[in-house]
């Protein structure tokens, strides 16, 4: 498998409490190539719960800090640096040459730039959403899943729902988010279907419960890509909550 893995090349939204772990499992699976996007700084509160960050790295670009720390712990994984954000003037151009987008941002906006994003280049998007006790994890596969905006539509209007950054995120649901992340995109990477396409995983910590949300390709879905599935009849309903949202 990490022969496989070794060509490969993932892009990595956030370096923080779910990019961090996501970054681990896929250079400690052997992924060839890491791209990290982050435009924020170490600060000291983010100690406790970002894993690729010490006292030392107070201060520093999060996106060199953390390639820095995966360098070092996987000397046989390049690791780039972005210390920018990923948005519309940036996501195409970041997404050439990557193989599957990893998205750890903390915001709707990022999450559906995200989804749109990866669909124009044809590659899966892993995503995973974090809010409070609640983690929310899907696999997007261009012309075979439905897609955040079949399921969602659209971000939420501001202030409707509050998005990690606002409301704030149990530090450990953030960890756990993570590394099932990275796990996804291994087995993504790795050629498999992965275990949230087309099924949106909601577990939440204050019960240890978990329940799957089909999610079905809608056909007038403004994302996906005209493929077989857009003939399929819509799905029936829209659920009602942001990505990262409480369910
Ligand atoms: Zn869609």
């Amino acid at each position: 498998m990490a022969d496989a893995l070794s060509t490969k090349c993932a892009l990595v939204i956030g370096a923080g409490g779910v990019g961090g772990p996501a970054l681990l499992g896929l250079a400690a699976a052997g992924v060839g190539r890491l791209v990290v996007v982050d435009g924020d700084a170490v600060e000291t509160s983010n100690l406790a719960r970002q894993p690729l960050f010490g006292e030392a790295d107070v201060g520093r670009r999060k996106a060199e800090a953390a390639a820095a720390r995966l360098a070092r712990l996987f000397p046989g994984v390049r690791v780039e640096a972005v210390d920018g954000r990923f948005d519309e003037a940036s996501a195409d151009r970041l997404l050439r040459g990557v193989d599957a987008l990893v998205d750890g941002s903390d915001n709707f906006e990022t999450r559906f730039l995200a989804n749109d994003a990866a669909l124009r280049a044809g590659i899966p998007l892993l995503h995973a959403g974090v809010l409070r006790t609640t983690a929310q994890l899907l696999t997007v596969i261009p012309g075979s899943t439905g897609c955040l905006r079949c399921l969602f539509e659209a971000p939420p209007a501001r202030g409707e729902v509050p998005d990690c950054a606002e409301a704030g995120v149990l530090g450990p649901v953030a960890g756990f988010a993570g590394a099932l992340l990275g796990a996804e995109a291994v087995r993504v990477l790795s050629g498999e279907r992965g275990a949230y396409a087309g099924s949106l995983l909601v577990w939440e910590a204050r019960t240890g419960r978990s329940r799957a949300v089909p999610v079905r390709s809608r056909a007038d879905c403004p994302a996906c890509p005209s493929a077989p599935h857009r003939a399929a009849p819509p799905a029936p309903e829209v659920v009602r909550t942001g990505p990262g949202g409480a369910p």
